[in-house]
């Protein structure tokens, strides 16, 4: 058996935030966190169906439904914490930090030979008491998922079995929401798009339209019935 934490990886280009249509859901330029609004979201779960990973989920069991997903538990910094999932692990299995410095650590046990001594960090990666402790090397998969996946996440993975076995799917590193801008931007950016739709409703108005030269005559009317 194998186990896999399941939570918002926090993506460099989010697709919840760009199917979003109020902004209820943002990233944050300087921490990367992908934020929940609940007072701006209207419950239209866009949001729900554009995540590769099914992480927002949606009350429905409310007539006021509202998202609810990891938000790196931002509501806790305020009082010196970080995120608790991190924060209480035992063995370090997850942890805390700057995504440059949780790839090193990814990077640095790859590295590792499997089996051999090494010390493992527990907590905050980048800053708090040193909780770190001695272990034994897994055999882990040479992957670090999130590195390029879908654009790059912040949240980084490793493992020892398949990723797709422990619940984190295949995905081409362009993120849906950079290929769907894309194409608006060369549609829009040249006007291609309005032209196309004038183009396809002066066609359809043209062919509803019937001149007055065109239309039967009352005689011809009788005589066609
Ligand atoms: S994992 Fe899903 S909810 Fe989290 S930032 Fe990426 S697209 Fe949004
Ligand atoms: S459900 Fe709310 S957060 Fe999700 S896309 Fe709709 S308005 Fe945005
Ligand atoms: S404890 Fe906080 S950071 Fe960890 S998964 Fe839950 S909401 Fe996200």
């Amino acid at each position: 058996y194998a186990f896999m934490k399941t939570s918002c990886m926090h993506c460099a280009d989010p697709s919840c935030v760009s199917a979003c249509p109020v902004t209820a859901m943002t990233k944050d330029p300087k921490t990367g966190i992908v934020a929940y609004d609940a007072e701006a979201c209207v419950g239209c779960r866009y949001c729900v169906v554009a995540c590769p990973f099914g992480i927002p989920k949606y009350q429905y069991d409310s007539p006021t439904g509202k998202i609810g997903k990891c938000e790196l538990c931002r509501h806790r910094y305020k009082d010196g914490h970080y995120s608790a999932c991190a924060e209480v692990c035992p063995t370090g299995a997850t942890l805390y930090g700057r995504t440059s410095d949780l790839l090193s650590e990814a990077k640095r046990r790859l590295a590792l030979a499997p089996g051999s001594l090494t010390t493992y960090p527990r907590g905050n990666l980048s800053g708090g008491p040193d909780q770190s402790y001695q272990g034994y090397v897994g055999k882990y998969k040479q992957h670090v998922y999130g590195e390029t996946e879908y654009g790059g996440t912040q949240v980084l993975k490793l493992s020892a079995v398949d990723f797709e076995k422990v619940g984190m799917p295949y995905l081409p590193p362009k993120s849906s929401a950079s290929t769907s801008e894309t194409i608006q931007h060369t549609l829009y950016g040249g006007l291609l798009m309005p032209f196309a739709v004038l183009g396809a409703m002066t066609y359809v108005a043209k062919r509803n339209v019937h001149h007055e030269d065109d239309a039967p005559t009352d005689e011809q009317r009788k005589e066609g019935s």
